[in-house]
């Protein structure tokens, strides 16, 4: 007898830590852009297993290159050479302005390890200078360490003492990192759009201004592109929209096509990191590189970035057309295949549920905001698909 959507959920009540509320229904496989769930139903995936399916669910390229790992090496410590992560370090260096790579297993591992290379190099260049500015509304991961650098009370005040050294300014003000810093700051740390904060883009001189004054003291600027990186904003880094290069950047999400892979990067004045100062025992293993080199590859051979860019453009206009046809849509904002809109009223959840009902997933990323994340490859017949289930269900829940 085979167990039942039901059944499976009543187990995840009763074995499960309770730490989040789930979606009504058992997922079972996915293609593209869509996920089925045990009962055959089919949603279109406007969260892309968050924003990690940059090349869409269970991509050919991907899935032949995990199934050809697998029959050969899945792990090994980082002390051998394993060719993989070799191939996939080469196609990120290659493509970004960062010299040097660093693997491991997730996002709040990235930043833990590209702070940690901060805290290096203030130690051995700035006269052991430690402190790094980071913004409110930030995410920068679950880790005892990253709650201290997001800005967030709602991730940080059941913590606390959260772990010293991290200093929480305002995004988007120049100023606030200038009052800031002191002789103990090493770096500034920043989403080039923050994601889980809202889908908040800067000025598009913010980060020139944050690049000058980096330079003029000395501090390493990072910018954690977890969620920007592999072509979301609609170029390989979300640096490359604001015109600035950063000194080191994290990564994770995107990079792994839906394998769990991490990885830091910087550029060669800032490789401080010696033997024996860090490590990872499955960071960049055999499997999660090889999914992430064929993923990374097909968005890098066909130009994902630039398409996922038009698409979203394509997003945004019809997002838009709903501003206009509904007075409770107060904004539209984001780039590229991140985007969001907001509400007069804290409907988000809601708003979900009934397009959830109707075959579309998305994300209440603040009660009254929804997130769109899906994968570049999402086609414009999928994006019209979508905006018709957010239409009905803004209409029925607005009562409009
Ligand atoms: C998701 C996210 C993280 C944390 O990544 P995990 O893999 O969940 O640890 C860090 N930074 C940003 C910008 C993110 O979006």
């Amino acid at each position: 007898m085979t167990t039942t959507g039901e059944q499976w959920k009543q187990i995840e009540a009763d074995y499960y830590m309770q730490v989040v509320n789930r979606m009504p229904m058992v997922l079972d496989h996915a293609e593209g852009t869509c996920v089925y769930d045990t009962d055959g139903k089919r949603y279109l995936d406007f969260t892309a297993g968050w924003a990690v399916l940059n090349v869409g669910h269970s991509h050919p390229a991907v899935t032949a290159a995990i199934v050809e790992q697998a029959g050969k090496i899945l792990q090994m410590s980082n002390l051998f050479y394993t060719i993989p992560q070799l191939k996939l370090a080469q196609i990120l260096i290659d493509n970004s302005v960062m010299d040097r790579v660093f693997f491991c297993n997730s996002g709040a591992e990235a930043n833990e390890g590209v702070t940690k290379l901060a805290r290096k190099y203030g130690k051995v260049k700035k006269n052991g200078a430690y402190e790094i500015i980071t913004a409110n509304n930030s995410f920068h991961g679950r880790t005892m360490g990253m709650m201290a650098a997001t800005g967030q009370a709602h991730y940080q005040d059941n913590w606390r003492p959260l772990a010293p050294g991290y200093v929480n300014v305002d995004y988007d003000d120049i100023d606030a990192i200038k009052a800031a810093t002191n002789d103990k700051t090493c770096a500034v740390m920043l989403e080039p759009v923050q994601g889980e904060g809202g889908v908040n883009v800067p000025a598009p001189d913010y980060f020139k201004q944050v690049r000058s004054w980096c330079d003029e003291n000395d501090l390493v600027l990072i910018a954690d592109e977890v969620q920007t990186g592999m072509g979301r904003l609609g170029t390989l880094f979300g640096y490359e929209q604001f015109g600035f290069e950063p000194d080191a950047i994290s990564m994770a999400k995107g990079l792994g096509a839906g394998a769990p892979l991490g990885a830091f990067l910087c550029k060669q004045e800032y490789a401080v990191l010696e033997p024996g100062d860090h490590g990872s025992t499955f960071g960049g293993n055999a499997l999660t590189t090889a999914a992430g080199w064929a993923g990374a590859k097909v968005v890098v051979d066909e130009n994902w970035s630039e398409k996922g860019a038009e698409t979203g453009a394509y997003l945004k206009g019809q997002l838009t057309g709903l501003m206009e046809k509904y007075d409770f849509i107060t904004e539209v904002r984001g780039m590229g295949m991140l985007l969001a809109i907001q509400m007069s009223e804290d409907n988000a959840g809601a708003v979900i549920g009934e397009t959830v009902a109707n075959g579309l997933l998305l994300n209440a990323v603040r009660p009254n905001m929804i997130r769109f994340m899906p994968p570049l490859t999402t086609s414009i017949e999928e994006i019209d698909e979508a905006v018709g289930i957010l239409d009905a269900a803004l209409a029925k829940v607005f009562g409009a």
